[in-house]
């Protein structure tokens, strides 16, 4: 645990240190749950997006995007539900005087339990070497099976009373599970509260006439109540699929854990329009999909694993997450939900005007049903980031820090070093640079010792670091040094756009799904 959290440490101090994330309004001590991405932070972020946006619309003939306003009408939230069922179950601490949501408490006493789990196929991985078989340990060894048993319990009874509305039932488990307060250890706790998490804001100048409005929560209804007008527009013939990024608010009340869970993120969800019946098909294609977009990253399969929700959100016949292993443990990293035809019947319903599909082949109208897949682009980089934040032993005994970002996703491709500030190096080198930007993004850097530089440059991230010397002057030849291996090649300055293009397309990436 404790090696955990100096990872997550790390993590923090990092994205501020090389200019990834920093603390919204930090000069005034900052803004809770509140975050700025800074000037690597942001071509991350862009690059996570475009990565995000190519795989679903531009390689799909039947997914078009939009980008529909933050603001909507207020009835949108009364039709999805949002204004009834968007809650959480809250509880305070009556000595810490600190709130919590009651079932992220429950699940962090999960959590622990299967950290012992962990702990046992770790002791038993050793005791056996090469012969271990994980699974058949899991699934045989009596211990990890009473841990297992007891998850398993411990989260249905949860489900069911959250299900049922049995917010008393969630205070008896804590209490009986002797769930403390993280911070103090207390167990004096309060009744369990709904708490809304929209954020309200109001439209117009006279406090009489204003409008109550929402922050929207989730892109998702930005789709739905234009669902219509991109059928009819892009003469989309269903299953089709109408993609979105952009920023979704939440007054969450657990707001630690950094980017993972902030007041103000942004979402990449795509809503897929499908024919009644054939939602089931669509949800598994759309889970198997969505998984091999991550993988392509290459960030390891065992980092990913898919958790079925026993606990299903008032609009969904059935509900899975993409979980990540991020430094606090396995949680989850993109929602895959098969939402039936709630929010369309919903928005019918509540504005009075058809949203229905007329369909050719069947010769019939119907309310498509929809699959959804919802990625929080935040969550993303943080996978990302904190996955390939790594501290290096070296040969000579010394260590390196090195973000190994996957290349397609770096801020910078390459930076271009001048050995020395002078003999007409630097020209060269911003000659390189002024080619190759044309292409990718590429940096300069004449600072400092060329080794001070390439270790600068490994911990930004950036896959190649290129050097101008004496002798590039006579043979048009540069030293390009790949970050991950640190191998260092001479090659001619005609050759780098193409060294560099096939490590950073999107192409090559991609094609790994
Ligand atoms: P959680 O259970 O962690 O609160 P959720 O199930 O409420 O998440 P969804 O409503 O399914 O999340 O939203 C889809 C995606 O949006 C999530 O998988 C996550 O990546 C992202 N997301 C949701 N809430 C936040 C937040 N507060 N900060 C950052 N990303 C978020």
């Amino acid at each position: 645990m404790a090696k955990q959290e100096d990872q997550f440490k790390k993590v923090l101090s990092h994205a501020k240190e090389y200019g990834y994330v920093f603390q919204s309004s930090e000069i005034y001590d900052g803004l809770s749950a509140v975050y700025d991405y800074a000037q690597n932070g942001v071509e991350l972020k862009k690059n996570i997006r475009d990565y995000w946006w190519k795989a679903m619309v531009q390689m799909h003939e039947n997914i078009v995007g939009i980008d529909a306003a933050i603001l909507m009408h207020p009835t949108t939230w009364k039709a999805s539900g949002h204004v009834d069922a968007f809650n959480d179950p809250l509880i305070d601490n009556k000595d810490s005087k600190k709130r919590y949501r009651a079932d992220v408490l429950v699940e962090d006493y999960c959590a622990k339990i299967e950290a012992k789990i962990d702990k046992e196929v770790a002791k038993a991985a050793k005791r056996f070497g090469a012969a271990f078989n994980k699974e058949e340990f899991v699934s045989t060894n009596g211990r990890v099976l009473g841990y297992q048993e007891k998850i398993d319990a411990v989260l249905s009874r949860l489900a069911k009373s959250l299900e049922n509305e049995d917010l008393a039932d969630v205070k008896a488990l804590i209490e009986e599970l002797g769930i403390s307060d993280p911070l103090t250890g207390s167990k004096n706790w309060t009744e369990v509260k709904q708490f809304n998490l929209m954020f309200g804001t109001k439209l117009g100048a006279s406090a009489d006439t204003a409008m109550d409005l929402y922050l929207r929560p989730e892109t998702a209804q930005g789709i739905f109540v234009n669902f219509l007008n991109v059928q009819k527009t892009g003469r989309m013939k269903i299953p089709f699929g109408i993609a979105q990024t952009g920023k979704a608010f939440r007054n969450e009340i657990v707001a630690r854990q950094f980017i993972f869970r902030m007041r103000e993120f942004e979402q990449m969800e795509m809503q897929f329009f499908v024919k009644p019946g054939t939602q089931k098909e669509w949800y598994e294609q759309w889970k198997e999909t969505r998984l091999k977009w991550h993988l392509s990253l290459g960030m390891g399969a065992d980092n990913y694993r898919f958790h079925d929700h026993e606990k299903l959100a008032h609009y969904a016949d059935a509900a899975a997450d993409i979980e990540f292993k991020f430094p606090f443990g396995f949680k989850e990293l993109e929602g895959i939900h098969s939402r039936t035809d709630f929010d369309l019947k919903a928005h019918e319903e509540f504005s009075g005007k058809k949203l229905q599909y007329f369909d050719h082949e069947d010769n019939q109208n119907y309310t498509p049903y929809v699959v959804e897949t919802s990625i929080g682009l935040d969550r993303m980089f943080l996978a990302v980031f904190s996955n390939s934040l790594q501290e290096e032993a070296l040969e000579n005994g010394t260590t390196r820090t090195v973000l190994k970002l996957p290349a397609v996703l770096a801020p910078t491709k390459a930076a271009i070093l001048p050995l020395v500030k002078k003999d007409g190096l630097p020209e060269v080198a911003r000659k390189i640079v002024d080619d190759l930007k044309w292409d990718f993004a590429v940096s300069y850097d004449e600072k400092d010792a060329v080794g001070r530089r390439y270790r600068r440059q490994d911990a930004a991230g950036t896959p190649f670091c290129i050097t101008v010397d004496h002798d590039t002057l006579e043979d048009h030849m540069v030293t390009i040094r790949h970050r991950d291996t640190m191998e260092q090649k001479r090659v001619a300055i005609s050759e780098l756009r193409n060294i560099i293009n096939q490590e950073v397309n999107v192409k090559a990436w991609l094609q790994k799904m």
